[in-house]
């Protein structure tokens, strides 16, 4: 097997550079509170790009061994995940499904989404879809409710996620008609990605901030996620007011991801003992509700896994470190490895 990895484009959406220039001008003035680069380094390509480590994966979530068509990944009993598309508003550089968005796909065709109403038949346990990519909004409002639709002729009661960054990256594309589409097409939740108190902040995110509230105040629910991010946002205080700033909103903090092994991503990853650290901190300033669930997508496939249940009775896993790595069991033997940087 080749192990050649596309390079992930880099694109900067036209808000992200208005964001970014106004950025830019307090950073010179010493007024951004470090704001300027931690959003600078989730969008400027770094050198550091091309450094990939020995264990950095391809696939580092394994969805290969539950891909069901091409686009559709059945790794958990009642979800079905769906990559609708590979386009993205901005290109993450930290981007954990880098050599899937590297691709350029297009939206999911019909033929793809016909087989995948199919499987749905066949599989009545599936009672929710995720709707990922790339991002999804990227397409019209019409040729998502048309995939919607055609998706619950299959099952009439599938509860619809749409995973997207479009809020932070494009709030424009958070239209009157979308919101009312998303009405339409309840249940259905919107899960922002959501990694620091820029993305967020009045002075100079507002209008991603007036589009969060607008899906909010729409009633449609929205939880959000964040990745664990070295030198961006891997500090107590800083997470703690993301995660209050957001349930201010109106917004529940959902996963705080540890970093994936996706390739040349290694100067983004935050030693897992000390992602720990911060997060045993962060639960002591924070309520139950603004707190997220500090989660590893176990590299290979394994799924994802509460770090702070590791070794109690409420996980299926055993966590030992060897050397220079951590092991996971499963009760079933399984193993998986993350490696301790
Ligand atoms: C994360 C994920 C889901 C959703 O899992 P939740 O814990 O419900 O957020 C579903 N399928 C796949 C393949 C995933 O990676
Ligand atoms: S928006 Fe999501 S899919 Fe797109 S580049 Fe960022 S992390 Fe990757």
């Amino acid at each position: 097997m080749t192990m050649s990895t596309l390079e992930l484009p880099c694109f900067i959406s036209p808000y992200m550079k208005k964001v970014l220039n106004a950025l830019e001008k307090d950073f010179f003035s010493g007024e951004d509170r470090g704001w300027f680069n931690a959003l600078k380094q989730q969008l400027i390509p770094s050198e550091k790009e091309t450094q990939i480590a020995t264990f950095e994966l391809q696939d580092p979530l394994g969805s290969c061994n539950y891909q069901v068509t091409p686009r559709a990944v059945h790794q958990y009993k009642n979800r079905l995940l769906i990559l609708t598309t590979a386009k993205c508003f901005s290109y993450c550089r930290h981007c954990f499904r880098r050599d899937y968005t590297a691709r350029c796909q297009e939206w999911i065709s019909v033929s793809e989404q016909i087989e995948i109403c199919n499987y749905l038949k066949q599989h009545p346990q599936i009672q929710e879809v995720l709707f990922s990519g790339g991002d999804p909004l990227t397409v019209c409002d019409k040729q998502i409710e048309e995939f919607i639709l055609r998706l619950r002729e299959s099952s009439p009661k599938l509860l619809i996620r749409i995973c997207t960054r479009a809020n932070v990256f494009a709030p424009e594309r958070i239209t009157e008609n979308l919101v009312a589409m998303f009405r339409r097409q309840r249940p259905l939740w919107v899960i922002p990605h959501i990694n620091h108190p820029v993305e967020i902040s009045s002075k100079y995110s507002l209008e991603a901030r007036q589009s969060l509230l607008r899906i909010v105040d729409s009633g449609i629910p929205v939880q959000s996620q964040t990745v664990l991010l070295k030198g961006i946002n891997d500090t107590v205080d800083l997470l703690a007011e993301l995660f209050y700033q957001l349930t201010v909103m109106g917004i529940k903090p959902g996963y705080l991801f540890q970093t994936d092994l996706a390739a040349g991503t290694s100067h983004f990853r935050v030693p897992l003992e000390q992602g720990l650290k911060i997060y045993k901190s962060l639960c002591k300033e924070l309520s139950g509700l603004s707190t997220p669930v500090y989660a590893l997508d176990l590299p290979g496939g394994g799924g994802k896994i509460n770090l702070l249940q590791v070794n109690s009775d409420a996980n299926d896993f055993k966590v030992t470190k060897i050397s220079n790595k951590y092991v996971f069991t499963k009760n079933d033997g399984k193993i998986w490895e993350y490696p301790d940087d």
